[in-house]
């Protein structure tokens, strides 16, 4: 069995608020839970970026899923690889916003005065997301 990560970015539409947010992370969560999916999505309030990593196929039909959801456009993806380890291994989908704890790392990859994750290559997008992670996983140890 191929295992593959995928990360990609995208706009959030008129139709995403908060309530949707969670919405879409308990789906998440209950099915790529089943399908052997893990990963993180974090939001600024205007931008999602996303990884899934799991099995090829399994990867694939969520992702064909997610491009055709409303709740956001202008997918774009920024890597797609094969992958021996998992990056999110204890997550079947975890959530990273912006906040004070982790400003120091939305600003290393902040280029003009915005964060774009339009502007970032495969493994700026991944270092990020594997960054804020940490942050996360520090803040729920405290
Ligand atoms: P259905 O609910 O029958 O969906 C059919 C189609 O409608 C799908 O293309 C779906 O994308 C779209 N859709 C479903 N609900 C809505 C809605 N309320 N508004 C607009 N369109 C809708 N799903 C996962 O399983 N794993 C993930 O990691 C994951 N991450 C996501 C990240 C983002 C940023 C977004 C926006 C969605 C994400 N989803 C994820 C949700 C995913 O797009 C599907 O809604 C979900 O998987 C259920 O799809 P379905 O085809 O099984 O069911």
């Amino acid at each position: 069995m191929r295992f593959v990560r995928l990360i990609y970015a995208s706009r959030m539409t008129e139709d995403c608020d908060l309530d949707a947010i969670q919405a879409i992370l308990a789906v998440s969560r209950t099915k790529n839970k089943e399908r052997d999916i893990t990963g993180v999505l974090f939001y600024d309030s205007l931008m999602f970026m996303q990884c899934l990593e799991g099995p090829r196929s399994n990867v694939n039909e969520v992702y064909r899923s997610i491009i055709r959801d409303k709740r956001h456009r202008k997918v774009q993806l920024l890597e797609y690889c094969e992958a021996t380890d998992r990056l999110f291994p204890d997550w079947a989908m975890g959530f990273l916003g912006a906040s004070d704890g982790n400003r120091e790392v939305l600003e290393k990859y902040t280029e003009a005065s915005k964060f774009d994750p339009y502007r970032l290559t495969a493994s700026q997008a991944r270092d990020f997301l594997v960054e804020m992670a940490a942050r996360k996983r520090d803040t729920l140890k405290t």
